[in-house]
């Protein structure tokens, strides 16, 4: 091995890391030396979805510190069994009108997305998927010739986005055939995959997912997710470094989280700690009004207010897109910037 190769470990450990993931709330407090009273800790919110994180990235969480922002992701906590008006199961309307057939969903323009698999390495409770029927949604392997024939159809689609639940599931053959499939398609130039596993299991991006996902043909974007600068570190790096190396742009989409990352230090921080990581941040979700998630809302103004703030502090490329998901809009709605008071 020269000094430049970084090293591959086996497929099997990846899977062998989410096969063996935290699936209870009494495990998670027990590692993290925690009573569930410090942090109003409700197991019966698993019910309808399940506590999951994987050790590589439960790891990273604070030992004793109830407010960790990485512990308060994963946490079912009792504020998520409050109902709450205006928050719906299908906030996005994914289940509606912009479903296209089995598997593919295209919203906007030039750019289609494909949903390869339900499944997620890890539960994030703000999520809008705790509610969405990935079931009807999962083509296997064979499957992807009705989807693949519309973007075929349709010279405008220049972009497929791989995304799910998380895509990398899914095994590297599964991936490959996918994606030489989608660059058989002449008009499509770029291949775009939506993932949190480099972050929460970074052994996942091993030298056989790069053989997978990266194809001559196409210009292929990464858009990892990561909320909190303490998600990164010399694992990841070298995950997103491999990625990198093939010549992969890395972006990041986070979310704003009341109590995990809504102060401008700590997103100041996270969009510094992308960029050591070679990432550069892109959006900046408002949460969708999903039901069980209104303990995580950031109301407008202040989101508004914090991207400002961030945005004096930084390089404008260090600076997110403020946006919300706007069922029917033409693209990510922005967020109005707070006026500047002084
Ligand atoms: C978010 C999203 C995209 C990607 O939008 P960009 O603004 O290009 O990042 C594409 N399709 C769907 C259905 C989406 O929800
Ligand atoms: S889709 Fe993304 S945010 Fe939702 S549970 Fe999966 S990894 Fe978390």
């Amino acid at each position: 091995m020269t000094s430049d190769t970084l090293p591959i470990r086996q497929d099997r450990d990846w899977q062998e890391q989410l096969r063996s993931a935290i699936d209870s709330t009494q495990q998670l407090l027990a590692l993290l030396k925690l009573q569930p009273r410090q942090v109003s800790a409700a197991p019966a919110a698993c019910a309808d979805f399940p506590l999951k994180v994987p050790l590589a990235f439960a790891r990273r969480m604070q030992v004793g510190n109830p407010r960790d922002p990485l512990l308060l992701q994963v946490l079912a906590r009792a504020e998520e069994l409050l109902e709450h008006p205006g928050y719906g199961r299908d906030p996005v309307g994914e289940c509606g009108a912009a479903s296209h057939g089995k598997g593919i969903i295209q919203k906007y323009h030039g750019r289609v997305l494909l949903l390869v698999t339900g499944a997620c390495a890890i539960n994030c409770r703000y999520c809008f998927r705790r509610h969405f029927p990935y079931s009807d949604h999962q083509n296997s392997r064979g499957e992807w010739r009705e989807a693949l024939e519309r973007v075929a159809a349709d010279p405008g689609v220049e972009e497929v986005i791989l995304s799910g639940g998380d895509p990398l599931l899914a095994s590297d053959r599964y991936l490959g055939d996918l994606v030489s499939q989608i660059a058989a398609i002449g008009h499509v130039r770029r291949l775009r995959i939506h993932t949190r596993l480099p972050v929460v299991i970074p052994d996942r991006v091993t030298a056989g997912l790069l053989e997978a996902i990266c194809n001559e043909r196409l210009q292929t974007v990464v858009v990892i997710h990561c909320n909190h600068a303490n998600e990164l570190d010399a694992s990841v790096d070298t995950a997103l470094q491999r990625l990198a190396r093939r010549g992969i742009t890395l972006l990041n989409q986070a979310v704003l989280l009341a109590g995990i990352n809504d102060d401008e230090q700590a997103l100041c921080d996270l969009s510094e700690r992308l960029f050591r990581a070679g990432v550069l941040p892109y959006y900046l979700h408002l949460l969708d009004r999903v039901q069980g998630a209104a303990h995580f809302e950031v109301a407008e103004d202040r989101a508004g207010q914090l991207i400002t703030g961030v945005s004096a502090r930084l390089p404008g490329y260090l600076v997110p897109k403020l946006v919300r998901e706007v069922a029917g809009a033409a693209a990510k709605t922005p967020a109005a910037m707070a006026k500047n008071g002084g």
